[in-house]
């Protein structure tokens, strides 16, 4: 079989080099290589730097009209192609199609946010700040901005960034997942087609060599990047450093708590589509469910009872619900963990070793598996599986789950099911966890709000997208501006007050 080609896009084209390493992408679904993926060296990341940074002064320029025609027009062609998206996402990421289409939109709301920028960036104006004194302020973009995107959302993330930073005036320099490289390069060559300049938008494929120049390119003016917390914080420390503007955005072990007040089917239902959607492979997976005396019994049987319908298989066929894993190594590492947890002692009640495949023998399939009884001290609790795994730890009141949440290293995602308000009311004060959700269990905030957690999970202080998205691709001048007037003259070396 031909396996494709995958490599740069840089300054308005494919590169034509031939790159010094490459990496295998698979299709998850038959476990066969389907492509090869250039890896930039250093010098392929100054190219496409240097390309960003040669379009940047006529793009920091282009009027807001300008840039806003370009935004809507890649908009309608996103919306228009979002099933071709979507096609390549499942073909490499494995996630079935239903689920990649719904990547695609999210990260369509967030063009359609870029869209409405110039209303975000007007900066203030205050006349008369000191007499025949204006003060005023502008928003500027930086220049060069790095995105590093994970293999989870091969598209919405990198669209969570590169249209709010290119609307902002910046230009982009991505370099997505070598697990999964093709969205972004069908991104690309969108965005071309919508008239976007050369070299605005540039993609570099590869691994920790491209990750670090990029960190270190002193062209470079900001980072974002996503992934697991490790990265993250290397990413943060690194890019920091270098001066960089970073936010980084880490890994997750998000807890659904359920009060003993609420709808058990609801809750159910919730803990088995934000448990095993996408394969748990989603930054805002509920991997953990927090069962509040006396729920646990009722609470465990009703996710039991609605596993066997999960039905698992090629994304790509109609029905599939639940995919493959990403590739071969993550899934034996997700294996790992069901024997792990059965030495440090919780319940096996469901075994995804054991659930039918609608697939090819070769995919890298795990079905859905539930632990009863995790303790907070097992490895099944402590570490982000990023698999179809759910871990059920039964507290006795509220406040030992509120505990059990706060003593968590990570803060990405939560909810809470109740049909007790003031419980609900209490529970988003005194959580700390940057996104929580009240009877909802994924609650990725809409695009205008901004997307980010709390602690281990987000390295920096801006969110991504929305409100957050835009202060942080932008800096802020503060003009005073004083217009000669007759009355002018003399000298002051006095600090200046004003009058
Ligand atoms: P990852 O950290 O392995 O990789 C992320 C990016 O960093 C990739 O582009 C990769 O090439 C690069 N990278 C990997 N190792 C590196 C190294 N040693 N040095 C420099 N760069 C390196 O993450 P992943 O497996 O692609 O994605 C899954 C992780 O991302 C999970 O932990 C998940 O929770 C997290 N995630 C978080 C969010 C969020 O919003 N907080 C969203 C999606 C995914």
């Amino acid at each position: 079989m031909t396996r494709r080609r995958i490599t740069h896009w840089i300054g308005g084209k494919p590169w034509d080099g031939v790159a010094e390493r490459t990496g295998d992408v698979f299709d998850p679904a038959t476990g066969e290589v389907a492509g090869r993926v250039d890896f930039a060296s250093a010098s392929e990341v100054d190219d496409a730097v240097a390309a960003a940074k040669r379009a940047f002064p006529a793009w920091r320029d282009a009027s807001h009209a300008r840039r806003g025609r370009v935004l809507f027009a890649f908009r309608e062609l996103l919306n228009a192609r979002a099933s071709e998206v979507a096609e390549v996402i499942t073909a490499e990421h494995g996630k079935v199609l239903s689920d990649a289409a719904g990547e695609v939109q999210r990260g369509l709301e967030v063009v359609e946010f870029a869209c409405g920028v110039p209303a975000l960036v007007k900066g203030g104006f205050t006349e008369n700040a000191s007499t025949r004194v204006d003060v005023y302020s502008i928003e500027q973009p930086l220049g060069v901005v790095g995105v590093i995107s994970p293999f989870n959302f091969p598209a919405m993330v990198p669209l969570w960034f590169a249209p709010i930073a290119i609307a902002c005036g910046n230009t982009v320099v991505l370099k997505p997942s070598e697990k999964d490289p093709s969205a972004a390069n069908l991104l690309a060559e969108l965005w071309a087609e919508a008239g976007l300049p050369d070299g605005v938008f540039n993609v570099v494929h590869g691994d920790k060599v491209a990750v670090d120049r990029v960190l270190e390119h002193p062209d470079v003016r900001a980072v974002s990047f996503v992934g697991s917390t490790p990265i993250a914080r290397y990413v943060y420390e690194t890019g920091t450093r270098h001066g960089k503007r970073v936010q980084a955005l880490g890994g997750a072990k998000n807890h659904m708590v359920v009060l003993p007040d609420a709808d058990l089917d609801l809750a159910a239902d919730a803990a088995v589509s934000a448990g095993f959607g996408s394969a748990g492979e989603r930054c805002m997976a509920i991997s953990v469910v927090v069962a509040v005396d006396p729920v646990g019994d009722d609470l465990v049987e009703r996710i039991r009872r609605r596993m066997p319908d999960v039905r698992v298989g090629d994304g790509r066929r109609a029905g599939c619900e639940m995919g493959p894993l990403v590739t071969g190594a993550h899934r034996d590492r997700v294996v790992s963990y069901l024997d792990a947890g059965v030495r440090a002692g919780a319940s096996l009640v469901v075994d995804g070793r054991e659930h039918p495949v609608d697939g090819d023998a070769g995919g890298f399939w795990l079905g859905p598996t539930l632990f009863d009884h995790v303790t907070p001290e097992m490895p099944v609790y402590t570490d982000e599986i990023f698999g179809p795994v759910l871990s059920v730890v039964r507290v006795s009141s509220y406040d030992e789950a509120l505990r059990l949440v706060n003593a968590n290293p990570y803060g990405n995602g939560t909810a809470i099911f109740t049909n007790d308000g003031g419980a609900a009311r209490r529970y988003q004060n005194e959580v700390e966890v940057g996104m929580v959700g009240v009877n909802v269990p994924i609650p990725v905030p809409v695009a205008y709000y901004s997307f980010g957690g709390w602690k281990a999970s987000l390295f920096g202080d801006a969110h991504a997208y929305g409100p957050d998205g835009v202060r942080f691709f932008t800096r802020t001048k503060a003009v005073t501006s004083r217009w000669l007037d007759p009355s002018h003259g003399g000298v002051n070396l006095g600090f200046p007050q004003n009058s």
